[in-house]
């Protein structure tokens, strides 16, 4: 026998006579006294199941070592929760399971193989799983009222849905769907106009199988489940209802959006009319205050356009409105908001335009112009355009102020002769 090994030997003998020993009863009765302590604690906590499962395995496996402990919480209606440190075995050497009741229902059980089998070990665990039972009703309570709440609030956020659409509000419809009565989880793909585009949102476990597409006027949705059960208790929520109710916030927003589009467009035109204008303007400036950022406001004013309706007929006059419509949608960038703002005038709120990025749009924009609307007026006739144009914040930091400060330079462009554009940067 080497030295080594003799330490060993007689390191694990010392160590056999301790476990043996009062001392280490005492000690393990101290530990034991504690631990059910921390249990009871526990439950006066307002935690919701899953972290009540969680805290209650670290406790137990701190104070008893463990090769390993599972804590199975289940009770009708509310999906089934497991915790395990380790390996769930329940046929290993020492294994001792301990039934959890609530209301004298079975409510899941604990699991323990302790590492080292101690005389009263399994008494003590039994003491835990009666500590965890008692401490049970009252969280199951709890998790039922969260759940049974989170049918009115779906109701309440599917009705909301069809008034303002929203990620946001798409993502807390999802928490709550996730929150029914045995659900897991959900899940929600939207492609709608009226969210203008596609979203997607989740919450809880992941749907295991992906729900079908549902049209619905201005889209399509997918609403997938995860459920606790493997056939649907009497009391489940239906499926069908939940796609119901979604379907028809969808289609009101989607009735909604329609109406306002139509009273932000101008008929003649089909572009946006002034209340879209105001609105866009309004909201690129809340935006660009935001991030340091320009707006540019270009104000339009067709010359003599009078002349036109005098002389050429309404008809024609409503001709060159169109066409000069479509020659400034086609003459700016995506973003930015072209609009009849009224008759003759015409705007474009140009989010990011600079100075000089406004005045080089501006100007094409007037040298363009004739030769736009000559396709509809008859040969010779020219028609040209006169622009005011300010930037935010340099101009003014108000939309009805930037407006204004347009409207001049636009007025400065009419008397010094039409056909050219003036900037307010020019004072
Ligand atoms: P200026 O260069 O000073 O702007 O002269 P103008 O003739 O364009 O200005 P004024 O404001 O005197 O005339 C605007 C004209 O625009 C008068 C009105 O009949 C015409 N107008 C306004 N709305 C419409 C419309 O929807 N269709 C047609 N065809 N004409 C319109
Ligand atoms: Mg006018
Ligand atoms: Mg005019």
């Amino acid at each position: 026998m080497t030295a080594l090994q003799a330490v060993g030997r007689r390191q694990s003998g010392a160590l056999e006579e301790f476990r043996n020993s009062e001392e280490a009863g005492l000690l393990a009765r101290l530990a034991q006294t504690e631990c059910l302590l921390e249990v009871a604690k526990l439950s006066s906590q307002r935690a919701d199941l899953s972290s009540y499962a969680g805290t209650v395995v670290g406790i137990v496996t701190q104070f008893v070592s463990c090769a390993s402990c599972v804590l199975t919480i289940d009770v009708d209606d509310v999906p089934p929760i497991t915790v395990a440190y380790g390996v769930a075995d329940d046929v290993l050497p020492g294994a001792s399971r301990h039934e959890l009741h609530v209301d004298g229902s079975d409510a899941g059980a604990l699991l323990v193989v302790p590492e080292i089998a101690l005389a009263g070990t399994r008494e003590f665990l039994s003491e835990v799983a009666e500590q965890i039972s008692a401490g049970l009703g009252a969280l199951v309570d709890a998790e039922r009222l969260r759940r049974s709440a989170a049918v009115a609030q779906t109701l309440r956020l599917v009705d909301a849905l069809g008034d303002q659409p929203s990620a946001d509000a798409l993502a807390e419809l999802v928490a709550a769907l996730a929150l029914l009565p045995y659900a897991l989880g959900a899940r929600l793909d939207v492609d709608h106009a009226a969210l203008a585009g596609a979203v997607s949102v989740a919450a809880g476990a992941p749907p295991i199988e992906r729900g079908e597409p549902v049209a619905v006027p201005g889209g399509t949705f997918t609403l997938s489940m995860r459920w606790s059960w493997t056939t649907p208790p009497s009391d489940a929520p239906d499926v069908t209802d939940l796609i119901t109710l979604v379907a028809a916030a969808l289609t009101r927003a989607e009735e909604q959006r329609e109406l306002r589009d139509a009273a932000e467009t101008d008929v003649l035109t089909g572009i946006a009319n002034r209340r879209r204008a105001l609105r866009a303007l309004a909201e690129a400036i809340g935006h660009a205050a935001h991030v340091d950022d320009t707006v540019g406001f270009v104000y339009l004013d067709l010359d003599n356009f009078k002349r036109v309706n005098d002389e050429l007929g309404h008809e024609v006059g409503d001709e060159v409105l169109v066409r000069f419509a479509a020659h400034l949608e086609a003459m700016v960038r995506e973003h930015d908001t072209v609009a009849r703002f009224g008759g003759e005038e015409f705007v474009i709120i140009g989010p990011g335009l600079g100075e000089r990025s406004g005045a080089a749009l501006v100007r094409r924009i007037v040298e363009t112009t004739p030769g736009a609307c000559a396709q509809v007026l008859p040969a010779g006739w020219r028609q040209s355009t006169s622009a005011g144009y300010a930037c935010f914040p340099d101009a003014a930091s108000h939309p009805d102020a930037l407006v204004r400060a347009a409207d001049r330079a636009l007025y400065e462009a009419k008397s010094a002769g039409r056909d050219q554009f003036h900037s307010a940067a020019d004072r």
